[in-house]
């Protein structure tokens, strides 16, 4: 198949999230399984930075942003150790930036314009290098307006009627809401502005878009997908997905083994596989200790947290809980993250109270996340809700045992140390159901006990979560079978309508 990724993020290229890390890894492996596949991302200036080599095409595309024509180029890239072309659309005015999405927490007032410019780009990816595209695959509202477009403003056009489009969900709270005038900017008629397309209470949502006009929509883990269609997870959109719900399918993330494998990982001090995870991993925390100033004790458990500090990961029951336990507890905490400034004096403040024993990055550090999951011998994640959750799949190869919320991704890759799951050999880690501070403290004083006192079922845990496979190869195949309805669908409403 030849299918075309529209995604506002790409690691290494630009990473805020997960996002990024999906849209890294899953085109080279749909490649190595055989399809063409080309990316299409923004030209942000980070981009130029994290030594890949980028050409300009020579394309210089003219696009309607409004009443505007907008020029912009395209240069190419290709994703690390494949073939994979990635478009970089250059418009220095959007996009030359110091942030993605907008500096000091606030989101950059053109992000409309920005965004309805990748779409406008990507959809005419195929008539620049003539090629017979079968699916424009989108992600979140940043992406949202391809199969919106496609299917009004490209229906016709030659060479795309059979074109499928597939929208994924990678968090349904982002959900790229603006202005109603904003409308303007999309370059659609208004008659769209309703209630059961692009209007959402008032408002324009390029997310709602996605999720009307896509041919199939996917989400990141099968729990997610079930829980966005209820009123308490689906943020106003559950009716709308309730609707499309026979096109929704949940699959769950895979690892990129090329970046997150502790036996080749370089940003380790030692590497270590299943058979020799005790004494390497007993080096990375050592290590780890020293360079985040926190005493230097091979036994005390240290638990380790990474992630975007948002309401979304349950930072604020992590700080109910280290309050009650740095005072007194035998444990050892580090935190890496960045985002809501509420979050980063919260953790700032604990962390200069209790120094050794709490030791807080404020920041995005690519080289440390992987230091911790290394050292880390618990990974806690007691997110509100979770799409699918990377951290605690690295965790698993990593061997930080996971203590995570029963929820979304979550739920569906991690399995419970039950009596009953650890004599069957399948416990990987922690559940707890309720969102407070009591079910994570009482969790995460299980999960210790255990490290402590029952090193047997420990090791099992450890064991057992690392010999999992969780690389892309069996997502990928998901993914390229969903392709096919899709395309199929579409071949078969194309020809009915002709
Ligand atoms: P989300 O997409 O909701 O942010 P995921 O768990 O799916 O959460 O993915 C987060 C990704 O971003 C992981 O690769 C994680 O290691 C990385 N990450 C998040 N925050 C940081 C940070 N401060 N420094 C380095 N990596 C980070």
């Amino acid at each position: 198949m030849n299918i075309v990724f529209v995604t506002s993020e790409v690691a290494p290229l630009a990473k805020t999230g997960g996002l990024a890390d999906v849209c890294g890894a899953l085109p080279a492996e749909l490649a190595r399984q055989g399809h063409r596949v080309s990316v299409v991302m923004p030209a942000y200036r980070g981009c130029f930075h994290q030594g890949l080599a980028i050409q300009d095409t020579g394309h210089r595309l003219e696009l309607p942003i409004g009443q505007r024509l907008v020029s912009a180029q395209l240069l190419e890239t290709t994703l690390p150790e494949s073939d994979v072309p990635v478009y970089l659309v250059q418009q220095a005015a959007f996009f030359d930036r110091p942030g993605l999405y907008g500096e000091g927490g606030r989101d950059y007032p053109d992000n409309c314009e920005r965004f309805v410019l990748l779409a406008r780009a990507a959809l005419e990816l195929p008539r620049f290098f003539d090629m017979a595209v079968d699916v424009f695959h989108s992600h979140d509202w940043q992406a949202g307006l391809v199969p919106a477009l496609l299917n009004i403003e490209y229906r016709h056009a030659r060479g795309y009627s059979g074109i499928a489009s597939v929208f994924t969900i990678h968090n349904l709270a982002y959900q790229g809401c603006f202005p109603s005038w904003d409308m303007a900017v999309t370059g659609l008629d208004w008659r769209y502005f309703n209630y059961r397309q692009l209007e959402f209470y008032g408002q324009l949502s390029l997310l709602k878009a996605g999720l009307v006009f896509a041919d199939a929509l996917t989400t990141v883990s099968p729990t997610y997908a079930r829980e966005i269609q209820t009123p308490e997870q689906g943020y106003g959109l559950d009716g709308v997905l309730r609707e499309r719900g026979e096109s929704l399918t949940g699959i769950v993330n895979g690892v990129d083994g090329r970046v997150w494998d502790p036996a080749t990982d370089q940003h380790l001090p030692a590497r270590y596989d299943v058979t020799t995870w005790q004494e390497g991993k007993a080096e990375c925390k050592a290590a780890l200790q020293a360079e985040m100033g926190l005493a230097v004790d091979p036994f005390v458990p240290l638990i380790g947290l990474v992630g975007r500090l948002a309401d979304q990961k349950g930072w604020d029951l992590v700080a109910q809980v280290m309050r009650r336990w740095l005072p007194h507890e035998y444990a050892q905490w580090v935190v890496l993250g960045t985002g809501q400034p509420e979050y980063h004096s919260l953790l700032g403040d604990l962390a200069a109270q209790f120094p050794g024993k709490l030791s807080v990055r404020l920041g995005f550090h690519e080289g440390l996340a992987h230091r911790i999951e290394a050292a880390s011998d618990l990974f806690a994640m007691p997110s509100r809700y979770e799409p699918c959750g990377l951290n605690q799949l690295y965790s698993l190869k990593y061997g930080a045992v996971p203590v995570v919320r029963n929820t979304g991704g979550l739920a569906d890759t991690v399995t419970d140390a039950s009596a009953a799951h650890l004599s069957a050999g399948v416990a990987t880690g922690f559940h707890f159901d309720h969102y407070d501070a009591d079910a994570l403290d009482a969790t995460l004083r299980r999960a210790v006990h255990c490290y402590r006192f029952q090193r047997g079922d420990w090791e099992k845990l450890v064991a057992t979560g690392m010999s999992q496979d969780w690389s892309w190869g069996q997502s990928a195949r998901q993914y390229v079978a969903m392709y096919e309805q899709a395309v199929e669908r579409k071949r078969n409403a194309a020809s009915q309508a002709s």
